[in-house]
């Protein structure tokens, strides 16, 4: 991890043309920069008029300069911020100045980085940060907002709290052996162990809800040439993504489009069909077809209601699919038919739905069953923006819960019991960033854009 004994700067407005550009710096140095360029330092948190001058004292611009000294900034740290008019040269321009004076290219993140090292967020408030410039929908940006606020992290912490307890009372049975309660055969502490059991499948549910609006969803369309694949994307992009023939094996390569639906965003792949193929490149778009599919989040296999009602294209290929994407059969075409067939044949362990991609008939339960299928639920107005890796970080928590159960059940030794809270509370640490290994760190902040 770099040191925050040095002084950043970088544009904290987007590349491009613009109203105004921002220029910030961070660190140590800041206030004898600011000097240089500016001739005085700001009054602390005070937007003040100024002139910003380059080596030889000639104008390069004329704004407003804000001074925060550490540690009432966002990085902890003295921060300035140089408001310029916002065209790419001057800002450049402003940022050369800086680095002339000693100060260093910021990397993406490392601003909220220092604020994260300062103790001014914590990790899961820091990523909440990058979620919320990411928002993709108002409910996604409202989520992040939550989480930044430190929702996310208080429950997070709550959760840690009711461990920590237990885990106070079970270490108390293993250094007063003598006492008279033996607390691991008393039900109470199977009874405590549910409670935080549920509080953190709690937890899970809201991360999970927060992860879909953060990340979003993958959607592969799939199912045989002629289907109706890129009529479907068409229609739920909105507008002519995929080019529609008549002629199979017209879409080779993945289409991508992203769209969003009730604030949770999709992006949705359409394949070539699946189909054996002499044609390289269509054997090619076959194989990126597979690949996408492995990846999904869930996959709509196409059939032709009225060329093939039995759907056997899907047969043929059901094997192929991986087992761990949910798969929902679509019946196509519905139009040409005299009445819905959908659930004219029901397989096992595959949900089915009757659309006409053509009319847009059936399109509307389409995107409902997507959300269900993901678990997600639209009336919930309490989701805080989360990741993945918060996912992985509570389901190891839970494990270690439930092995915790476990050894209590079996009336196992208090040292085991102990272990496994300890463990669930490591695991809980990685959400908010105790203890969290600096290259793990050094990933996260990486994603984020400059300046930020
Ligand atoms: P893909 O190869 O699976 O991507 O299929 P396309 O979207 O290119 O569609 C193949 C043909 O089926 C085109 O002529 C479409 O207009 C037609 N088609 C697609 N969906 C429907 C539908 O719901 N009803 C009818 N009648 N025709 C459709």
């Amino acid at each position: 991890m770099s040191s925050t004994a040095d002084t950043i700067v970088a544009t904290a407005t987007p590349p491009g043309r613009g109203g105004i550009g921002i220029v910030r710096l961070s660190g140590p140095d800041t206030a004898r920069i600011a000097e240089c360029i500016i001739g005085r330092l700001p009054a602390a948190r005070f937007a003040e008029r100024a002139q910003f001058r380059g080596a030889e004292g000639e104008l390069l611009d004329e704004g407003l300069a804000l001074y925060f000294p550490g540690p009432n900034s966002y990085t902890g740290e003295a921060v300035l911020e140089l408001h310029c008019h916002g065209g790419p040269w001057i800002t450049e321009a402003l940022v050369a100045r800086a680095l002339s004076l000693g100060a260093r290219r910021a990397q993406p993140g490392e601003f909220t980085q220092r604020a994260y090292l300062n103790d001014k967020l914590d990790l899961a408030q820091a990523e909440a940060v990058a979620d919320l410039i990411d928002a993709r929908s108002d409910a996604a940006a409202r989520a992040a907002l939550r989480s930044l606020q430190g929702e996310f992290s208080e429950r997070v912490r709550a959760l840690d709290e009711a461990l920590a307890q237990l885990r106070a009372h079970v270490e108390a049975t293993i250094d007063f052996p003598t006492d008279e309660i033996d607390f691991l055969a008393e039900d109470k502490l199977a009874g405590r162990l549910a409670a935080v059991g549920a509080q953190c499948a709690a937890l899970q549910a809201t991360a999970r809800q927060g992860r879909l609006l953060t990340e979003g969803l993958t959607v592969v369309i799939a199912g045989a040439p002629n289907a109706g694949k890129s009529t479907l994307l068409n229609r739920l992009a909105g507008h002519e993504a995929a080019i529609v023939s008549e002629t199979p094996g017209t879409t080779r390569d993945l289409l991508r489009e992203q769209l969003q639906i009730g604030g949770v965003p999709l992006l949705l792949l359409d394949t070539a069909g699946l189909r054996e193929s002499v044609d390289a490149i269509e054997s090619e778009g076959v194989r990126r077809a597979r690949a996408a599919i492995a990846q999904a989040d869930h996959v709509l296999f196409l059939v032709d209601a009225a060329t093939d009602p039995k759907a056997q294209s899907f047969d043929a290929e059901r094997a192929r699919l991986p087992a761990q994407v949910p798969v929902t059969l679509i019946y196509n075409k519905q139009d040409l038919l005299p009445k819905l067939s959908a659930g004219a044949r029901t397989i096992a362990g595959v949900g089915s739905l009757a659309i006409s991609a053509l009319t847009g008939e059936g399109l509307d339960e389409l995107k409902a069953h997507l959300l269900d299928a993901a678990g997600y639920r639209q009336e919930d107005s309490g989701t805080l923006s989360a990741r993945r890796r918060h996912l992985e970080a509570l389901s190891a928590a839970a494990a270690r819960l439930e092995a915790a159960e476990i050894q209590c059940r079996k009336e196992g030794a208090a040292e085991l019991v102990a272990e496994e809270l300890r463990n669930a509370q490591r695991a809980l640490g990685e959400i908010t960033g105790a203890g969290t290994a600096d290259e793990l760190l050094g990933r996260i902040f990486a994603s984020f854009c400059i300046g930020k």
